[in-house]
């Protein structure tokens, strides 16, 4: 790691003969990127045109160019066809979720009799802990993280409360241990051993949104289930971005949105996973007897469904806990991008994220006051990387602490036409997502950071 660290390269040459060699350097021409004018908010700066460098992906993916013809095919069966839609589309809507399953299973590592596309995150994990999150008087706990998104703490306490207990109690977080950014694998099973048969359900992003570390899935899927509680995974910050084995890893559901790294568009429909010994066996309790879930006509057997019957007959697979049909102008840009995904591949796409945030990683160790190797030892820097350094621990985002102006940081950023994020009070997250970003791009943000560096040092 060192010697390739302190040999790198960071001359703009290198970067560019990078690009050159990227065996997945094609598959950016099928996004819209956006240009430098349009993220810094000048259209008559003469560099506007330039493509920005974007590196938000973790929060909106961007479109790719497909997406607009698709969702025009969807306007246009509407016009000409009305009703017959349904079935007359060049991708009909009555089962416009059933081709998703197949892309869909593959990159999360699924059955796709085990996966299903519906709703919005957060719907969909009150939806997964209508069935699972079944709390008695002696088992009621919930384990998160303490730095868990909001809406995953909002969701979990409101659910405690929902089933009348105090979420102070209920709610247990995990917080990394004095002066570490992270959470460490072994103190995450600790904590669930020691709360043990209080343990209903435990529930924790795949990444983390805001430091970017991956967990150890297999490791505490294991640990819930050894303590006897549910354990579902957020995977928001993972899915399109790490590799997933969710049916081998025993996970007992998961949910993710699809418009960070999966790009179908803002407020895209989102995913869900429930294993299959959880969906595929209803059929052998009698009708009554099944998971108890909040229930909708398209969680209804397909053959009866338009029966029309009162009974709720699920069928045999995740779909049974999709209630709406559902929205096809949100649904058709995950068709088109799932594709994309599923072309290239997971395995493929992580590996060119090795190449690029390692490359981005060097860049930043090199620059003076990064508190890299040729930052000042000892003294820390002005800047520091949140995010563990093994690949093995992460995806693609990086979540930087600038520890003096990182708003100011964020703006210079931003003018320089270099879209990135920023969390209060100092985290500045930057995502190169192997889809569409070059090893140019990350040495256009490198170099933007060495400037603010220089100006904030001494
Ligand atoms: C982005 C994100 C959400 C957003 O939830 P929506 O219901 O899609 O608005 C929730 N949880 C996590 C962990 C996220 O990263």
């Amino acid at each position: 790691m060192l010697a390739s660290h302190s040999s790198l390269a960071t001359d703009e040459a290198h970067a560019l003969s990078l690009d050159r060699e990227d065996p997945l350097r094609h598959t950016r021409q099928l996004f819209c990127i956006p240009s430098v004018g349009a993220i810094a908010q000048d259209a008559s700066r003469p560099d506007a045109m330039r493509p920005a460098v974007y590196l938000c992906g973790n929060s909106l993916g961007l479109m790719p160019a497909q997406t607009r013809r698709a969702i025009s095919d969807d306007l246009e069966a509407w016009a000409r066809m009305g009703v017959e839609g349904h079935f007359h589309a060049k991708h009909p809507w009555l089962p416009a979720h059933e081709p998703l399953r197949g892309p869909m299973s593959r990159l999360v590592g699924a059955g796709e009799h085990e996966v299903v596309a519906m709703n919005s995150l957060t719907v969909n994990l009150h939806l997964m802990m209508a069935s699972f999150y079944r709390p008695t008087k002696e088992r009621y706990k919930i384990v998160i993280e303490d730095a868990a998104f909001p809406s995953d703490s909002y969701a979990v306490e409101s659910q405690a409360n929902l089933h009348g207990f105090a979420s102070g109690d209920a709610v247990v977080r995990l917080r990394p241990r004095e002066g570490e950014q992270t959470l460490r694998t072994q103190d995450v099973i600790d904590t669930i051993g020691r709360h043990g048969a209080s343990v209903a359900l435990v529930m924790l992003g795949g990444v983390n949104y805001l430091s970017g570390q991956l967990m150890d899935m297999p490791t505490i899927t294991k640990a819930g289930h050894a303590a006897g509680a549910v354990v579902g995974w957020d995977l928001a910050h993972a899915a399109g971005n790490v590799e997933l084995r969710l049916h081998d890893w025993n996970a007992d559901f998961a949910c993710w949105c699809s418009y960070k790294y999966l790009n179908s568009g803002p407020g895209a429909v989102a995913g869900c996973f429930v294993h299959e010994r959880h969906g595929r066996n209803l059929a052998r309790f009698g009708e009554r007897d099944f998971l108890p879930r909040l229930a909708g006509w398209w969680g209804n057997d397909p053959e009866t469904r338009f029966a029309m019957g009162p009974a709720f007959v699920p069928v045999d697979r995740a779909d049974a806990w999709s209630m709406s049909n559902p929205p096809i102008l949100a649904l058709t840009p995950v068709r088109v991008s799932l594709e994309i995904f599923d072309k290239v591949g997971m395995a493929a796409l992580r590996q060119k994220s090795r190449r690029l945030t390692d490359y981005l990683h060097g860049l930043i160790d090199a620059i003076p006051g990064s508190g890299g190797e040729a930052g000042e030892k000892g003294e820390g820097g002005a800047i520091r990387v949140l995010t563990p350094r093994a690949f093995e621990e992460r995806g693609c985002q990086f979540s930087l602490a600038v520890l003096e102006r990182g708003r100011e940081f964020h703006q210079a950023l931003t003018r320089a036409g270099v879209a990135c994020d920023f969390r209060e009070p100092n985290v500045v997250r930057v995502a190169p997502a192997p889809l569409y970003n070059t090893f140019h791009d990350c040495w256009r943000f490198a170099g933007i950071l060495r400037d603010h560096l220089a100006k904030t040092r001494p």
